[in-house]
């Protein structure tokens, strides 16, 4: 056991509280703790004299309490306590809010530090004065070591409940802990070849940074780097989170093609027809292409793992439809997974049209299933009966148990974590996952995120398709848009309007869409047939509502983003998206994919305040600018970074913690480069450092993302 794996409980400081909040956040240990790398510095490491400050300026000062006092203001219960520090030549107020205690620790005559930013006090005609400054008591006989001032003083993100000072002392503390060495998963002779930092090195140079440069200028800039996130000790922490990641995910794939599975699935004339006999269309060139490649995993000895990426409209469906032909005609049984009830009735009213021809016997089960039909879905699907399984979260709850499920089929994956992609795959004999989303991903970080799946892409919509036009209302021009929605419904189109909803504010945006379909239904459209779907409705009321709209009886849905994902109705050509300030690039680009699906021009409406936002107006710009997908992933990803696009934070897959595919792309190209090596000189002559660090990577895996690879 290093000092690394010792529990975070045996630093001074942590008792079993707050080691229960750091869990709550993935830190365990010493090790996880000191992954926790300051997001910036301040350079504390000068004294200023107090006769030279100005106002506005973060200020590090040293100096003897001369005066102290507390006083009580009119408002009850606050309190501001006053101190005068006074150096050689000056002196400044410090002002504490609301922390009485202050009174007992900086009694007249302490020595002390201070460091805070100078401001001119309001109530003293504009006198200087610190507020709330961090201070550091000098004890008289020796000064302290110092760990918040005279020093270039880092600064960290609150952890757990943890921040300020009480983080930075216990950081003090696990990197006093770390030992020289510290197991790598980079393996000797490449820290050399790169010529990086150890790992100790850079981990002390991280959390309490000495600068080395000889000049001030020199200092400066190493100060500069460090607060960038470029210094070589933080090129290191990137090197290595990318390198266990590429090795990991060759780990992963070795793994996978060791076992084999125990059935055989032929492609036949029979299975031919069978999957020709659903087609309600040609299909496209690239939807035969997938579905070739599908086919192939399927027959091949070893399980699938797939990625069917196609952008939003492009007909995922009907190739996962086709994929579930191939299992139920030799004899298995195919599960579908969909994020939404909504998507899964969808999916579920849409297949049973589908194989109505082949006479398949299809369930959905989903949570708000009656308990009594819930019990005989159940039933069915374990003895067998049940060919395609549809459902939504509820297909992995334990009681669920197939007969012999070979296939299982994941709808927007993004959606759900890799953990509910594992239980899936637990509950059939090691099954063939397909896995599709239409969140755009740049292939820079698919290559990154699910490199352990192969990936299809259907490149192409299917024919006849218009590109939706899309305009930007800043202000919300209403009289415009209400005559868009009578142009559509004097077409016969339909129309989609929808309200963000967001956590905090998930009552008034349900309130806005309630208020807005009734001013629709009174005042505006008396005549037209509005419908209402939101999150709080039982499930019966949305399915209705949902029937209607896809039946052409309700011809204008108000609806919270519920509808986000999946939903086709191809004879709505309108979507008016309210607030769209309010939702991310991948989302509007989801939500604009429920139109334009069929042959009618279909415009999209976003109403929304970009303010002085610059990257709100970037993101509606882009959304009228450009239908493609990828481009609107770039952006996304230029604007917000890897870690914040969605797709990455929800679905739980590892997000990376210190690299920035986008900034960091070349160290990722070496990082795979290297990977390929490494994994080689395992295979073929590898030593004892090579086999160290090859365990130290699938420990990592394995408490990271609960992957198991044997050696
Ligand atoms: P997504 O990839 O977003 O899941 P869907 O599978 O829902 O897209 O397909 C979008 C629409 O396009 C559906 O109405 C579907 O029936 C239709 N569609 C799919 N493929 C074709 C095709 N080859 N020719 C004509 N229409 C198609
Ligand atoms: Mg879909």
């Amino acid at each position: 056991m290093s000092g690394m794996d010792e529990s975070v409980q045996s630093l001074d400081g942590i008792g079993p509280q707050r080691s229960e909040a750091l869990a709550a956040c993935g830190i365990h240990n010493v090790g996880d703790l000191l992954g926790h790398i300051p997001f910036r510095y301040e350079d504390r490491s000068r004294f200023r004299p107090i006769s030279s400050l100005k106002e506005n300026e973060w200020v590090l000062i040293s100096g003897e309490v001369c005066r102290a006092g507390g006083f009580r203001t009119r408002r009850r219960g606050f309190s501001i306590f006053e101190i005068l520090v006074r150096d050689g030549r000056g002196g400044i107020r410090a002002k504490f809010f609301n922390q009485p205690y202050v009174g007992r620790l900086y009694p007249v005559g302490t020595r002390m530090i201070l460091y805070g930013q100078v401001k001119k006090d309001t109530y003293s005609k504009g006198a200087l004065v610190l507020v709330n400054p961090e201070c550091e008591i000098l004890d008289g006989k020796k000064d302290p070591l110092s760990i918040h001032s005279g020093r270039i003083v880092p600064i960290y993100r609150k952890l757990g409940g943890l921040q300020g000072r009480v983080l930075r002392k216990i950081m003090y503390a696990a990197v006093s802990r770390a030992p020289q060495e510290i197991p790598d998963v980079i393996p000797a002779y490449l820290c050399k070849q790169l010529r990086l930092p150890s790992k100790s090195k850079a981990l002390k140079q991280l959390h309490f940074p000495k600068l080395r440069g000889g000049n001030r200028e020199a200092q400066e800039k190493e100060l500069k780097l460090l607060n960038t996130g470029i210094s070589p000790e933080h090129k290191r922490f990137i090197f290595e989170e990318l390198f266990e990641f590429q090795v990991g995910i060759r780990m992963v794939r070795q793994h996978r093609s060791r076992y084999g599975k125990k059935r055989e699935i032929v492609l036949d004339e029979n299975v031919r027809t069978a999957i020709k006999k659903i087609l309600p269309f040609h299909p496209t060139a690239a939807q035969k292409k997938v579905l070739k490649e599908i086919a192939g995993d399927l027959r091949s000895p070893h399980p699938m793992s797939r990625l069917l990426q196609g952008d939003v409209g492009s007909g995922k469906t009907i190739v996962a439809a086709q994929a579930a032909v191939i299992a139920v005609e030799n004899g298995f049984q195919a599960a579908i997974m969909a994020p939404t009830e909504i998507l899964a009735e969808q999916h579920y009213y849409y297949m049973q049209r589908l194989f109505k021809p082949l006479g398949y016997t299809i369930d959905l089960l989903k949570g708000s299933l009656p308990a009594n039909e819930r019990k005989q879905v159940i039933q069915r699907i374990k003895s067998g009966q049940t060919r395609i399984a549809i459902g939504t979260h509820a297909l992995i709850q334990e009681n669920v148990v197939f007969d012999n499920l070979s296939l299982v089929i994941i709808d927007e994956q993004h959606r759900f974590g890799v953990m509910q992609r594992d239980i899936l795959r637990s509950k059939g004999n090691r099954p063939d996952v397909l896995v599709m989303t239409a969140t755009p991903i740049p292939r820079s970080l698919a290559l990154t995120l699910y490199g352990d799946l192969d990936v299809s892409v259907i490149d192409e919509l299917p024919p006849g398709r218009q590109p939706v036009k899309t305009v930007w209302y800043e202000e919300g021009e209403r009289s415009g848009i209400f005559n868009e929605i009578r142009r559509t419904v004097d077409a016969g189109l339909q129309t989609y309007i929808v309200y963000p909803l967001v956590e905090e504010s998930e009552k008034s945006d349900m309130r806005a869409a309630i208020e807005m379909a009734r001013r629709l239904e009174t005042k505006i459209f008396p005549d037209l047939r509005i419908g209402l779907l939101h999150g709080r409705m039982k499930g019966p009321e949305k399915e209705a509502v949902m029937r209607d709209f896809s039946a052409g009886k309700i011809q204008v849905l108000v609806s919270t983003t519920v509808i986000e994902v999946g939903v086709d109705v191809a004879n709505a050509t309108l979507m008016i998206v309210e607030h769209a300030e309010r939702f991310g690039l991948a989302q509007l680009h989801q939500l604009r994919g429920r139109v334009g699906r069929g042959a009618a021009q279909s415009t999209c409406i976003l109403v929304g305040k970009a303010g002085d936002s610059p990257e709100i107006r970037r993101r509606m710009e882009i959304m009228c600018e450009t239908n493609d997908g990828f481009r609107i992933a770039e952006v996304d990803l230029e604007l917000r970074g890897p870690g914040e696009m969605m797709g990455t934070r929800q679905s739980g897959v590892p997000v990376l913690q210190y690299a920035d595919i986008v900034r960091d792309r070349r160290a990722l190209e070496i990082a795979s480069i290297e990977a390929d090596r490494f994994f080689q000189l395992l295979h073929i002559r590898p030593d004892r450092e090579c086999r160290r660090a090859a365990a130290l990577i699938r420990q990592r895996w394995k408490d990271r993302f609960s992957v198991s690879l044997a050696g």
